[in-house]
């Protein structure tokens, strides 16, 4: 792999064009006619991102490799432009102590292809009875940043003050899962007309708003920061806006899925639609997107969450909740955020990179793509519209948009100044003597 190379003629967020050498890991240079030894690569048309960050991917290993491992994952997440990745705790043993944290770490950095971050229990196998060793995983080799006990909610109110408590002493965030599980016992979709047609129980709005609610409360107190995954309701976004107005530490995440996709979809009974939380309403969908767009909510997580397919097929009340997202993240982002809202791509920049990137602590992801930065880019076709496949490069096969045409394709993902996904069907010129 060469050490040096120039992406020439490539577009910025703001809309100019220019020439990027990228030297021994790093942007060396920005400027029109730029020289630079190694290839030249033609990036006409493209767009330059600063790599994508997810905060919220289900990589399943250890525990859950016939699903997804640390390999399959990262290649999934570099095919969606993706730099770096969060890796959800909720695997088998439980990401809740230094161990574990350590094993993630360790094979993500020998598949190499992006930056992997352990996320850490917020409580002992995410039993949501003692808190797990939040300080010993932060401090670990795995600098541990993000702690939370995703598929569960940490519901007791005592455990939740005592994490934030501590997440705050040490500089790190919890991310709640709000799921009141009190009033979701056997929910299966969206509360409504159509889980009443369909005699499916329901999922109550309330019951991720009441713990949004409450979990402001507590950050408040104890000025902590506090991060809300996959806000899906209207009236959550309400919460989260107005805490935000009072100077609430909060951040908050929507999906993709959460972004595009109703309830109604629960009508074909294919469990490819059941997800946690579930998919909501028109309005609900409307409302994500207008928080997008103002900033109440901060980002897009792709909750990737990979399934075999004998737990996604058959009945929809025995299957698993969750959906792939990682290979179609920037996609929707360009659908929603570009062509049905009118932003621009700094805005996709923003919520895909810049901010996961800040409220997950990460040096060098999600920086200006400007000298001496570590080069970490995603370089995309936005007039590329493509058909999804099923099959990607996750081991999973649990694509809800599969059949569906999207916009854009991503072409190159660099990493640390080296492609981790290089587009062959670019053209590509050699020059000098490399
Ligand atoms: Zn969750």
């Amino acid at each position: 792999m060469a050490k040096e190379f120039l992406l020439k003629n490539v577009t910025l967020v703001d809309g100019s064009n220019t020439d990027i050498c990228i030297s021994d890991g790093r942007i060396a240079a920005i400027g029109s006619d730029l020289s630079c030894s190694g290839e030249i690569i033609d990036c006409t048309a493209l767009i330059a991102l600063p790599g994508l960050v997810d905060l919220h991917t289900h990589l399943r290993q250890p525990g859950g490799e016939q699903s997804e491992t640390i390999a399959t994952g990262s290649a999934a997440a570099v095919a969606g432009g993706f730099t770096a990745i969060h890796a959800m705790a909720n695997t088998n043993p439980v990401a809740d102590n230094v161990s574990v944290v350590s094993f993630v770490h360790d094979t993500a950095n020998e598949v190499g292809l992006l930056e992997v971050r352990p996320v850490g229990a917020v409580t002992v196998g995410l039993e949501g009875l003692q808190l797990a060793d939040i300080s010993g995983m932060h401090v670990s080799t795995a600098s541990v940043n993000v702690f939370s006990d995703d598929g569960k909610c940490v519901s007791d109110a005592r455990l939740m003050r005592e994490a934030l408590a501590k997440a705050a002493e040490i500089g790190a965030v919890i991310a709640q899962h709000a799921q009141e599980p009190t009033l979701t016992q056997d929910a299966q979709m969206n509360a409504g007309e159509v889980a009443e047609s369909l005699g499916l129980t329901g999922w109550p709005n309330i019951a991720e708003e009441i713990i949004i609610a409450r979990d402001i409360l507590l950050a408040d107190e104890l000025g902590a920061r506090l991060h809300i995954c996959h806000v899906s309701t209207k009236g959550a976004v309400e919460i989260v806006r107005a805490a935000k107005a009072r100077g609430s530490l909060v951040t908050a995440e929507v999906t993709p899925h959460h972004l595009l996709l109703t309830e109604e979809l629960a009508e074909t009974r294919d469990a490819l639609y059941k997800v946690n939380p579930p998919l909501r309403t028109k309005a609900d969908v409307m409302a994500v997107r207008e928080a997008l767009a103002d900033g109440t909510i901060d980002i897009i997580a792709t909750d990737h969450a990979p399934h075999p397919a004998d737990k996604k097929s058959g009945d929809w009340a025995e299957a698993a909740f969750g959906m792939l997202g990682l290979e179609t993240a920037l996609s929707i982002a360009q659908k929603v955020l570009i062509d049905d809202l009118g932003l621009g791509w700094f805005k996709v920049a923003e919520v895909l990179s810049i901010s996961p990137a800040r409220i997950g602590k990460l040096a060098n992801q999600g920086q200006p793509i400007a000298v001496g930065n570590e080069a970490n880019l995603t370089i995309v076709n936005p007039n590329a519209a493509r058909q999804i496949e099923s099959l990607g490069k996750s081991k999973s096969t649990n694509n809800p948009y599969a059949g569906m045409i999207l916009p854009g394709q991503v072409m190159h993902t660099i990493f640390r100044g080296q492609f981790s996904l290089k587009n062959s069907e670019i053209q590509n010129r050699s020059e000098g003597n490399q």
